[in-house]
C-alpha cells in the first residue's frame, strides 16, 4: 500500500479529516474513527481506533496548538503501522499484525483543532477574530498555544489544579489555566474519553526540548513500572527523562492520568528545542526516526506487562 499521510507539509485539520477518511477506505476495520466532541468553535475532536486487541493504550498530540507537529506524528503511525499490518511486515522487530490482534492503540491525533488552525492559517480561521485577536494583542499568532478562547488545555486536567504555578489570571495565548478544572470542551472530552476506557497507559505528545516527563507523583509499584517502561522509551528515543523533583506544577493531562488512574502517562517533548514557535518541518525526519516505533513499543509492553 501507498503511504496516505504526508506529514512535510504544514499539516491541517482539513488535511486530517481527509486522510482519516481515506485511510478507513483504504482499511475498513483495521482503522475506525469517531467524533468524541466539538471544539469551542465547533470543529470536530475525533479519535481513531487502530487494531483489533483486547488490552488498550491511547495516544494524543496537539493540546499545544503551535505543536501541531505532534500531529502529524501520530497521522503517520497509524498510516505506516496500518501499512506493515495488510502487508504482515514486522517493524524494528515487532510483529505488527499479532500485536495489533492483541493490543488496540487508540489516537486523538489533534486535541486542539481552533488553535492548530489559528496558528496555521491565521485569525480569519477563528469564528471571533475580534475577541482573539484581543486575547492575543496583535496579529502574530504563531506562538499560541492555548484554545482559541485563550485557555491553556494541558493546564485544565484535575489534578492539583488549585496550586498550579505561573498561572496567567486572564485569557492568554498560553498559561492560563481557566476558570475552574475542565472548563473547557477539548479537555472535557479527552477527559470523558480516558475515563470510558480502559487504557493501561498513556502518552500525551508535546514538542519541543526531546525529554520525557514520566513520574509526575508516582510511588511504589506504580513508580517502579514507569520508570521501566520511561527507560525503553528513553533508549528509543535518546529523549531525557525529567525528574520534576518534589513540587511540579500539575493540570497536564498526563499528571492526571498518573495520579488519578494510578497507571503509567508519559509526556514526550519532540524536537530540540526550538523557541516559542512550532518545530520546523527540517526536524520531521529526525523526530520520525526516533518515534516510529514508540506506539508498538508501549503496545507491546502494555499488552505484556500491565
Ligand atoms: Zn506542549
Amino acid at each position: 500500500m501507498e503511504s496516505i499521510v504526508n506529514p512535510k507539509v504544514i499539516y491541517t485539520y482539513q488535511q486530517m479529516v481527509k486522510d482519516l477518511k481515506k485511510l478507513n477506505q483504504v482499511y475498513p476495520n483495521l482503522v475506525t474513527y469517531d467524533v468524541i466532541g466539538k471544539s469551542v468553535d465547533n470543529r470536530n475532536i475525533y479519535a481513531v481506533k487502530l487494531g483489533f486487541g483486547e488490552t488498550e493504550i491511547f495516544l494524543n498530540g496537539a493540546h499545544h496548538a503551535r505543536e501541531w507537529l505532534t500531529t502529524s506524528l501520530l497521522m503517520n503511525m497509524i498510516d505506516y503501522y496500518s501499512q506493515a499490518y495488510e502487508a504482515n511486515n514486522s517493524i524494528g522487530g515487532y510483529d505488527v499484525k499479532t500485536l495489533l490482534n492483541k493490543a488496540t492503540i487508540w489516537f486523538v491525533p489533534m486535541v486542539n483543532p481552533d488553535g492548530v488552525s489559528l496558528v496555521q492559517l491565521g485569525v480569519n480561521s477563528a469564528k471571533r477574530p475580534d475577541e482573539v485577536i484581543a486575547i492575543n494583542n496583535g496579529n502574530d499568532f504563531s506562538t499560541w498555544k492555548a484554545n482559541i478562547r485563550g485557555v491553556d488545555l494541558n493546564r485544565q486536567y484535575p489534578a492539583d489544579w488549585d496550586s498550579i504555578q505561573d498561572n496567567v489570571g486572564h485569557p492568554a495565548s498560553m498559561m492560563y489555566k481557566g476558570p475552574t478544572p475542565l472548563s473547557e470542551p477539548e479537555s472535557k472530552t479527552v477527559y470523558t474519553f480516558t475515563l470510558n476506557h480502559d487504557f493501561k497507559l498513556a502518552v500525551a505528545y508535546h514538542s519541543s526540548g526531546e525529554e520525557i516527563f514520566w513520574k509526575y507523583k508516582c510511588k511504589g509499584e506504580l513508580l517502579e513500572t514507569s520508570k521501566r517502561i520511561a527507560e525503553i522509551f528513553s533508549e528509543k528515543t535518546e529523549y531525557q527523562l525529567v525528574d520534576p523533583g518534589p513540587n511540579p506544577s500539575g493540570g497536564g493531562y498526563t499528571d492526571w492520568f498518573l495520579t488519578t488512574l494510578k497507571r503509567p502517562a508519559f509526556t514526550p517533548e519532540i524536537s530540540p528545542l526550538v523557541g516559542p514557535r512550532p518545530v520546523p518541518l527540517k526536524n520531521y525526519d529526525k523526530i520520525w526516526k526516533d518515534n516510529k516505533e514508540v506506539g508498538l513499543m508501549l503496545a507491546t509492553e502494555a499488552y505484556l506487562h500491565l
